[in-house]
């Protein structure tokens, strides 16, 4: 934030001030002298005279820095209301903020009482800020501020530390219950939709949490640690929130690395595409595959997508990243098997993008897939974003014949009744609930009623993760009609295979 200015109380004021009204109040002393005593003064001895004009002097100086004072001491309540107070939600600003953490600290040291420290952010505001405009960003600002502010006791400390960002001192002993549980409430109502004046938006919230005295009294430290807790939570899903650890700095060090390096490796050609098949249960063949990024750095080796993507997201290299790919994979579709599609991943930042539609027809166009042939796989949290827009989104790429797979299906809103108004051929039910179907019968529930209201939907659905002859017994019995997973075939690199078919690396192992 830029240091506040007062501009009517610059220094050049204040010179000219003080000595104009020095200079003044002089030669009217000596006009006043002289209108008094007329020819008198002449007779006057000049110790009285020189008495009389250092009087006036005295006075003027006195004066002029009256004025001096008065200026400064506007100029620091200026300053004070301009860095203590954030404008567009009168809460405290992060300078403030400071202040009242280091004043829980001596509190926490002298009566041993702990307090939390809690941060709370809205995940990729940025972003969501420049897509609907600053009005609307900041009509959101206050009306999150007003829900924090309506979910917390009144004489909690709240300020607005970032653009998205808000820090929350709560005592221990109002804690009611489990700091737990209160967070868990606050990150659900935070996640409520918020009708704005051209939109109803959602957000994603994450919560880091400090804790005095057990991490430490430093404000500025306690702040940082509060914050890596966050980023931790952020990058273990949607509403996430964890408690801070010292090991968290390593983590925070090499999402440091990881964005000093995407740029370059981005240029340098690391990332390349591998692809996994999706096999119809019904003819057991392969009817698509999907693309997954691989980055492989010539040090470090292989690195995962979950350790980069978010990164990207976050400093913007989505863009090029999430376009190169989609280029490669339309590109990639000329060589595998005419009746597969492909299947690509699209982040809801690139989503959001303002000519999204507009990218991905220029790219269907320049390298001339059949747009029958591309999928799209979006979760349901970028879909929920502003839902308007995505559900003109959505109509727009299905009347251009692309189509549409909701990715990671039960891990968000997972609200059938919200998609209903969206257009999309095909649900992805996440491998969370795969994984657990034989263990866990519920999961095996969830995974038939998700098929039947599919079909009551009239889409198709797919699931991700299988990994055992067991799973997918279960799946086809619940009605399952196509799977992806290690059991039909790892994601791979495109090689030649036998017959001469271009064909991701471990298909071609099998045909040998
Ligand atoms: P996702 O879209 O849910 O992709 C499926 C992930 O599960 C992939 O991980 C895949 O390798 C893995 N997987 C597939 N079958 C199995 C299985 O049977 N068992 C287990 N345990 N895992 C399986 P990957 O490639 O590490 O990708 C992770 C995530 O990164 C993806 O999750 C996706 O959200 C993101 N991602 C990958 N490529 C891209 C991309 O090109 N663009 C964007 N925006 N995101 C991508
Ligand atoms: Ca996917
Ligand atoms: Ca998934």
């Amino acid at each position: 934030m830029p240091a506040a200015r007062n501009p009517s109380r610059s220094p050049l004021f204040r010179l000219i001030t003080i000595a104009s009204s020095g200079l003044g109040s002089f030669i009217l002393g000596l006009w006043g002298l002289k209108f008094l005593l007329g020819n008198q003064i002449a007779g006057m001895p000049s110790e009285t005279i020189g008495a009389v004009i250092a009087a006036l002097c005295a006075l003027a100086a006195s004066l002029a820095a009256m004025s001096f004072f008065a200026g400064v001491d506007e100029s620091s309540d200026y300053v004070f209301n301009e860095t203590h107070f954030d404008k567009l939600t009168g809460l405290m600003a992060r300078p403030a903020m400071v202040g009242k953490i280091a004043e829980a600290a001596s509190a926490t040291a002298r009566t041993g009482k702990p307090v939390f420290l809690i941060d709370v952010d809205i995940d990729r505001f940025k972003q969501i800020n420049d897509a609907i405009g600053y009005c609307n960003g900041d009509a959101l600002i206050r009306a999150f501020t007003a829900r924090l502010k309506a979910a917390l006791p009144n004489d909690v400390v709240v300020g607005r530390i970032g653009a998205g960002e808000f820090a929350i001192l709560y005592p221990d002993h109002q804690v009611d219950g489990h700091l737990e549980a209160l967070i868990d409430r606050l990150v659900n109502e935070l996640m409520q939709p918020y009708p704005l004046p051209s939109h109803v938006q959602s957000v994603n919230v994450s919560v880091g949490v400090a804790a005095m005295p057990k991490d430490g009294y430093d404000p500025v430290a306690l702040l940082r640690r509060s914050n890596l807790a966050l980023q931790n939570a952020r990058a273990s899903g949607i509403g996430s929130w964890a408690a801070f650890h010292p090991d968290m700095g390593k983590v925070a060090e090499h999402r440091q690395w990881v964005e000093s390096e995407l740029h370059v490796a981005f240029e340098r050609g690391d990332f390349a595409l591998h692809y996994q098949p999706q096999h119809d249960m019904l003819s057991g063949n392969v009817v698509g595959y999907e693309a997954l990024i691989r980055w492989r750095h010539p040090e470090r080796g292989m690195i995962p997508p979950v350790e980069f993507i978010s990164v990207a997201e976050e400093t913007g290299m989505i863009a090029p990243i999430g376009e190169w790919v989609l280029r490669k994979a339309c590109t990639d579709a000329r060589l595998l098997p005419e009746e597969c599609f492909v299947a690509v991943n699209i982040s809801p930042v690139q989503f959001m993008t303002r000519d999204f539609v507009g990218i991905v027809a220029k790219i269907v166009e320049e390298t001339g897939i059949d747009p029958k042939r591309l999928e799209l796989e979006l979760t349901e949290s970028a879909m929920m974003q502003d839902r308007d827009r995505a559900a003109e989104i959505l109509k727009q790429l299905t009347g251009m014949g692309i189509s549409v797979a909701v990715d990671d299906f039960g891990t968000g809103y997972s609200n059938l009744a919200y998609l209903i108004d969206f257009s999309f051929q095909k649900l992805k039910i996440d491998r969370s609930f795969v994984s657990r179907m034989e263990t866990d019968t519920s999961s095996g529930a969830v995974i038939s009623t998700i098929v039947g209201l599919s079909r009551a939907l009239g889409v198709r659905t797919i699931a991700e993760g299988v990994e055992t002859e067991n799973q997918a017994t279960l799946l086809r019995a619940a009605g399952c009609q196509v799977v992806q997973g290690y059991l039909f075939g790892r994601p791979a690199p495109l090689v030649l295979g036998d017959a001469g078919l271009v064909v991701p690396a471990d298909r071609a192992a099998n045909m040998h």
